[in-house]
């Protein structure tokens, strides 16, 4: 049986392109006060994946204007070295951004990593206190892609107060956050995880699913409410989503598409974010 879908494609390019439009603008008004917004992004190892998102990244910056430094770290550091790094950079005027990138090796202590990055620099929104600032609802940079999920809600002004929400995934950077941010914005939430009991009953009761589980094609059509709104936050390898999506379509009433969907927002954020620390720092420095 074909089943033909209504659903309305949340287009991630077009989000992201908005957010990139809006901040060309900022990036030469600084400029023209001697000021261009860097980003430092540590890379520590040499996982294909993480290079090929520090690349992406990089390139980014570029075509805005913003500066990207790279530090590349090799996979023996120890806590105490890329502790020294990050501190070098917090120390750094040039640099009003610095993204640590996800994973770093298992034998570094990564929390410890991540919050000894300056908060007026988390650009990225993995510290302990930018995590606890977002859970307050004021976080000056709130985790980028859960940030970028939101942005996407709010583009296509898709109704958060009073629905029920269910976020796959309790991840610091992502599934928590994201709740915390849906809770934020009115919505009931329920956040599942690897020993939730009956998570597909979970998901049927959604009016928004949020995937971020790590799992390709892990969420089911049959697991949808007819009309679920559905944001897959998933990248796995060969661009595929945490979401069945072809499965999920004909039950949904909007979906982003992996790729296309979450992931250029989330640059986007991220640049934005530094964006905005390099324009606190200026006001600062004034
Ligand atoms: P993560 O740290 O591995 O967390 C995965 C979460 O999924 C955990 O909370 C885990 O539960 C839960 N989970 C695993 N198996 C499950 C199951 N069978 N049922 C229910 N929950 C289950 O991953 P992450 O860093 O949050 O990333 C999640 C996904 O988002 C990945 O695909 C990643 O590539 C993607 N991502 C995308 C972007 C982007 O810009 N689009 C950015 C970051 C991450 P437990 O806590 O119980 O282990």
């Amino acid at each position: 049986m074909v089943m033909l879908s209504k659903a309305l494609i949340l287009d991630g390019n077009r989000v992201a392109t908005e957010i990139k439009e809006r901040l060309a603008g900022r990036v030469e008004k600084l400029a023209a006060h001697g000021i261009v917004p860097c980003l430092a992004t540590i890379l520590v190892g040499d996982d294909p994946a993480s290079a090929t998102y520090v690349r992406m990244k990089g390139n980014a910056c570029k075509r805005l204007g913003i500066r990207s430094v790279r530090v590349d770290l090799p996979s023996e550091t120890t806590t105490v070295e890329l502790i020294a790094a990050i501190q070098a950079l917090n120390e750094d005027p040039n640099v009003h951004g610095i993204l640590l990138q996800h994973p770093v090796p298992h034998h570094i202590d990564e929390r410890a990593a991540f919050d000894s990055i300056s908060i007026d620099k988390d650009v990225d929104g993995v510290t302990t206190q930018g995590f606890a600032q977002n859970a307050f609802g004021f976080a000056a940079f709130p985790s980028c892609t859960p940030a970028a999920i939101m942005a996407i809600l709010d583009y296509y002004k898709l109704p958060v107060a009073g629905k029920h929400a269910v976020v796959i995934g309790r991840s610091p950077i992502l599934g928590k956050p994201v709740s915390a941010m849906l809770l934020n914005e009115d919505a009931t939430v329920t956040t599942c995880h690897s020993k939730t009991v009956g998570l597909e009953h979970h998901v049927r009761s959604a009016d928004i699913v949020v995937a971020a589980v790590g799992k390709p094609k892990f969420v089911q059509g049959d697991w949808m409410k007819p009309g679920a709104v559905v944001l897959d936050a998933g990248y796995n390898p060969g661009n595929v989503g945490d979401v069945d999506y072809e499965a999920c379509l004909p039950h949904a009433s909007a979906i982003t598409p992996v790729p296309a969907g979450v992931g250029p927002v989330t640059i986007a954020t991220l640049l934005k974010h530094t964006v905005d620390a390099a324009e606190r720092i200026s006001r600062e420095v004034k």
